[in-house]
C-alpha cells in the first residue's frame, strides 16, 4: 500500500507493524517514504522516459516491460512505469515485480483498492491500454464464449420509472429479499443521480443525468419482502418528463464489489470534541442530497490532499445517538456521520484532518466491509476484544446486539490500553454497564500506573480464560476482535487454542 510513510518500518511499538492477510510491509531506506515520493512527483523529473507523451499500449509492448529497471504494470486500464517508485513501495519491490509487464488491477484490488493509484501515480502515467478490436459474439472460439457468459451470483436486478405530477419515482427491483435502507446509497451532485445497491457482493448502480431539475431532497423506501426499493425524486417544475434522463459511465451496470471504483462526496466539518489527549470525535454532515447509512461493522475512507496528494485511510463510524446513555439528544439520523480518530502526530493524514477547521469539507467514501450481521443470530454470549482505536467497531457491533439481539443473554468488552488517560469512553462504558446489566467491560493496560489496581498485560492465554466465561455451559458464543494487526492476529490464533472456531470470529482487519 502506498499510504504509509516509512523510514525503518515496521518500528517496534507501531501500530502498523504487519499488513492484513500476511502481507508484511518491508522496511524501506531512507529518503524513500511517502512524502519522499510526493516530493519526488513534484521535481518535475520526467519519470516515464517519454517526456510526458501518453501512448497506447498494447498486450504485447506491455508484456516486454517487465525488468526491475523497465517495468511496466497496467492498473485499472492505465499503464504506469512503476521502475521509478520500486523503491517506495511499501509492500517492496517484490510485491510490484510480481504484475511486471502485466495487468496488476486484481493484485492491487487485493492489497487495497482503495489507494488512490491514479493520484499517486499520476506522474508514471505511460499512457492507456488499447482497446481490441471487438470480436462479433457468434466468431468467438467455443473457451471465450463461456467466458462471456454471466458467472455464478445474484441475477441481476432491473429499473423502472414513473411520475406523477410533482415526483417521480425510480423503482429498483432487486429480486432479492433481505434488502434494507443500508443496501443502497444515493447521491444526487449537479444534476445527475447515482444510486448504488448492493447486493451480497455484488454491485448494481443506476447513473444517469437527469432530463430536469429536482429538489435536492429525496426519500428512499424498501419493500423488503419483495426486495423493490423506491427513490422518490421532487420535480422543482410540475412538467410532465419524457424520458428519465441520459445514461451515464456505467449505468446499469452489475458487477462484483470489488471490481467497483470507490465513489466520494464531500463532507462539512460539523464539530470536533476530545474523547482523550490524543481522540477526537469528528462530527461530519453528509449533503443533504445523499442517503448513505453505514451497515454495522463497515468502514468508510476519508480522503484528504496533502501536499497536493490525495491520501485516503479508514476510517470506522460510530453511532453515538442509539447507545443509549451514550449521547443527549438524539442527532437526527442519516444526516451526521461520526469518528473516534486518535492522532498520530507524527502521522501522514490524522494531523492533515485535526488541521480541518469547522466547516472544512473532507471526503467521504461509500463503506466497505465483509462483517455479517447474520452471523449474529440466535447468539447468547457475545465477547469483544479490542485494543486502542480496534474500539471503533464495537461500538456499533454493542449498540445492534443491546437493541436488536433478542437472543442475547450478556455482551462483554474487554478493552486493551497503553494508560487509563488512553480509554476511549470510560465513563459512558462503565454508565452503560451499570444501567444494562447484559453488558460487562474489562480494562486491561500495558503500560499503567503504580495506582492501576485493574488487569494489566497485553492479550493472553491467562486473560482470555478469564474473559471468555460462557453464561450457560453451551451457549452460542461469537467474539468480535480488532486493534492493531499483530494484537489481532496474536488474540485469533489464541482464540483458536481454546477451541473457538473460525465460524465464531469475526477479526475486523484493513
Ligand atoms: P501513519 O502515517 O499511518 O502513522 C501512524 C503511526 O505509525 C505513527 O505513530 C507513525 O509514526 C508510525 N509510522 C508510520 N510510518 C512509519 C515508519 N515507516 N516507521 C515507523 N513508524 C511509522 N483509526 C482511528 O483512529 N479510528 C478509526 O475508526 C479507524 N478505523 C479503521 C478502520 C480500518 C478498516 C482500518 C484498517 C484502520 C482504521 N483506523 C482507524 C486506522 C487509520 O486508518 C490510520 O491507520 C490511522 O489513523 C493512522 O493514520 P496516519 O496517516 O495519521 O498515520
Ligand atoms: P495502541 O494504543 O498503540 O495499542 C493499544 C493496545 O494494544 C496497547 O495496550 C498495546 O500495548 C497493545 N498492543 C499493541 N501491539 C500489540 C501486540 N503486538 N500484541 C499485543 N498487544 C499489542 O493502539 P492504537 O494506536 O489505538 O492503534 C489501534 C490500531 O487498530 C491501529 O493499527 C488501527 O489501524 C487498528 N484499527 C483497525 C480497525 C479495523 O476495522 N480493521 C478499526 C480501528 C482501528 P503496547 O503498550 O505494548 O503497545
Amino acid at each position: 500500500m502506498l499510504n504509509v510513510p516509512s523510514q525503518a518500518f515496521p518500528a517496534p511499538g507501531s501500530q502498523q507493524r504487519v499488513a492484513s492477510q500476511g502481507r508484511s510491509k518491508v522496511p524501506l531506506k531512507q529518503g524513500r517514504s511517502l512524502m519522499d515520493w510526493i516530493r519526488l512527483t513534484k521535481s518535475g523529473k520526467d519519470l516515464t522516459g517519454l517526456k510526458g507523451r501518453l501512448i497506447e499500449v498494447t498486450e504485447e509492448e506491455l508484456k516486454t516491460h517487465n525488468k526491475k529497471d523497465d517495468c511496466w504494470i497496467c492498473i485499472r486500464g492505465l499503464v504506469y512505469n512503476v521502475s521509478p517508485y520500486m523503491e517506495y513501495h511499501p509492500g517492496g519491490e517484490e510485491e510490484l515485480m510480481r504484475a511486471a509487464g502485466a495487468d496488476g488491477t486484481d493484485l492491487f484490488n487485493e492489497v487495497h483498492r482503495w489507494v488512490n493509484y491514479e493520484s499517486m501515480l499520476k506522474e508514471c502515467l505511460v499512457g492507456r491500454m488499447a482497446v481490441k478490436p471487438a470480436v462479433p459474439k457468434g466468431m468467438l472460439p467455443k473457451s471465450q464464449v463461456t467466458d462471456t457468459l454471466p458467472r455464478e451470483g445474484p441475477s441481476s436486478p432491473s429499473y423502472d420509472w414513473f411520475q406523477t405530477e410533482s415526483s417521480v419515482t425510480i423503482a429498483i427491483y432487486t429480486k432479492q429479499k433481505n434488502i434494507n435502507l443500508d443496501s443502497v446509497i444515493v447521491d444526487l451532485q449537479g444534476g445527475s443521480l447515482r444510486a448504488e445497491t448492493f447486493i451480497k457482493d455484488h454491485s448494481y448502480l443506476i447513473h444517469i443525468g437527469l432530463s430536469h431539475e429536482v429538489q435536492e431532497n429525496f426519500s428512499v423506501r424498501v419493500i423488503e419482502n419483495v426486495g423493490k426499493i423506491d427513490i422518490v425524486l421532487q420535480k422543482r417544475e410540475n412538467i410532465s418528463w419524457k424520458c428519465l434522463g441520459q445514461p451515464l459511465e456505467k449505468h446499469d451496470s452489475f458487477i462484483t464489489k470489488k471490481d467497483t471504483g470507490l465513489f466520494y462526496r464531500r463532507c462539512q466539518l460539523i464539530s470536533k470534541e476530545d474523547v482523550t489527549h490524543d481522540t477526537r470525535l469528528f462530527c461530519l454532515m453528509l449533503p443533504p442530497s445523499t442517503h448513505l447509512q453505514v451497515p454495522v461493522g463497515y468502514h468508510v475512507y476519508l480522503k484528504l490532499s496533502v501536499t497536493g496528494a490525495e491520501i485516503v485511510k479508514p476510517y470506522t463510524p460510530v453511532s453515538v445517538s442509539s447507545l443509549s446513555g451514550f449521547r443527549e439528544p438524539a442527532p437526527p439520523p442519516n444526516k451526521y456521520i461520526y469518528f473516534l480518530i486518535k492522532i498520530y502526530p507524527d502521522g501522514l493524514f490524522t494531523p492533515e484532518l485535526d488541521r480541518l477547521q469547522i466547516g472544512d469539507f473532507v471526503s467521504v467514501s461509500s463503506p466497505e466491509g465483509n462483517f455479517k450481521l447474520s452471523k449474529l443470530q440466535e447468539v447468547e454470549d457475545l465477547f469483544l476484544l479490542a485494543a486502542g482505536t480496534g474500539f471503533t467497531p464495537m461500538v456499533n457491533v454493542l449498540n445492534y446486539a443491546l437493541t436488536c439481539m433478542s437472543s442475547l443473554r450478556k455482551v462483554k468488552l474487554m478493552f486493551f490500553n497503553k494508560t487509563e488517560d488512553d480509554i476511549i469512553w470510560r465513563c459512558e462504558l462503565e454508565k452503560l454497564a451499570f444501567k444494562d446489566k447484559r453488558f460487562d467491560t474489562e480494562f486491561v493496560l500495558s503500560a499503567p500506573s503504580p495506582e492501576w489496581n485493574g488487569k494489566q498485560g497485553h492479550v493472553s492465554p491467562a486473560l482470555l480464560s478469564e474473559f471468555l466465561q460462557r453464561s450457560l455451559e453451551n451457549s452460542r458464543v461469537f467474539l468480535c476482535i480488532c486493534g492493531p494487526t499483530p494484537f489481532t492476529d496474536e488474540g485469533i490464533r489464541l482464540l483458536h487454542d481454546l477451541n473457538f472456531s473460525n465460524d465464531e470470529i469475526h477479526g475486523f482487519t484493513a
